[in-house]
């Protein structure tokens, strides 16, 4: 397809274009305030969603399939920072259509990471490439190479800021070493997980008050279709 040529060419510029070895690196991971501009669309697609209460929110999250290697690639891609013990992000990218998303495009972003957090560098270089091909954020996915599978504080607020952005985001852990769960695919409740991180102004590793009503913070997705059919470009930026 037209698109995984386009992205060989896009990565190939993107690289050349954006050198900035002056990126900071205390930026913190949430609330990227220039993230925004990838979709005016989406944002209010987001806002429309999260306002309404979390039932009807819920039975309107739209279906997203996923290609059925996606999983299988990434940990390829992370595996020599996972025998590492350090942690490895990626960004997905997905179009829409007939009212369902297809994610078709793994952004490994030039990252730092330890054996618990992971940064993305550069992040300019994934709106490039999102915005050049018209993808929705539609999530991120992420390596727990010693931990298990769950989603920490710090990934919490991570996902807030693709949530807010687009209603269906995901976030998705791989945790090989966890004897119980290899992988999750998660996303905050709504409306009371979205609600506690919008509220949250700590930073790092912190606890979160459960919601009074007894539901989870986040939770697993339903609306997920691996798809088989469905093929995945890698632009590993790395
Ligand atoms: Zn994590
Ligand atoms: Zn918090």
């Amino acid at each position: 397809m037209a698109g995984e040529i386009c992205c060989q060419i896009d990565v190939h510029s993107v690289t050349k274009s954006f050198p900035s070895p002056g990126i900071s690196f205390s930026q913190p991971p949430p609330h990227q305030p220039e993230i925004s501009r990838i979709s005016v669309t989406n944002a209010l697609d987001g806002q429309l969603n999260s306002s309404s209460n979390g039932q009807a929110a819920r039975k309107r999250l739209k279906d997203i399939h996923m290609p059925g290697r996606l999983m299988e690639d990434f940990l390829n891609a992370a595996s020599d920072n996972t025998n590492k013990n350090l942690e490895t992000c990626g960004v997905l990218g997905a179009f829409l259509k007939g009212g369902t998303f297809y994610v078709t495009t793994l952004i490994i972003p030039k990252q730092e990471a330890t054996s618990n957090s992971c940064q993305a560098l550069n992040e300019e270089e994934i709106y490039a490439i999102q915005n050049e091909e018209s993808l929705f954020p539609i999530g991120w996915i992420h390596t727990h190479p010693s931990q298990s599978c769950f989603m920490s504080s710090i990934d919490l607020h991570t996902q807030y800021t693709y949530q807010v952005m687009v209603a269906e985001a995901v976030g998705i852990v791989m945790a090989p070493t966890d004897q119980s769960r290899k992988y999750g695919i998660f996303r905050l409740s709504e409306p009371d997980g979205m609600s506690i991180l919008k509220e949250c102004q700590e930073r790092g590793f912190h606890p979160h008050t459960e919601p009074v009503n007894g539901n989870p913070i986040y939770e697993d997705c339903s609306n997920i279709i691996f798809n088989p059919n469905l093929r995945l470009q890698i632009c590993d930026l790395r």
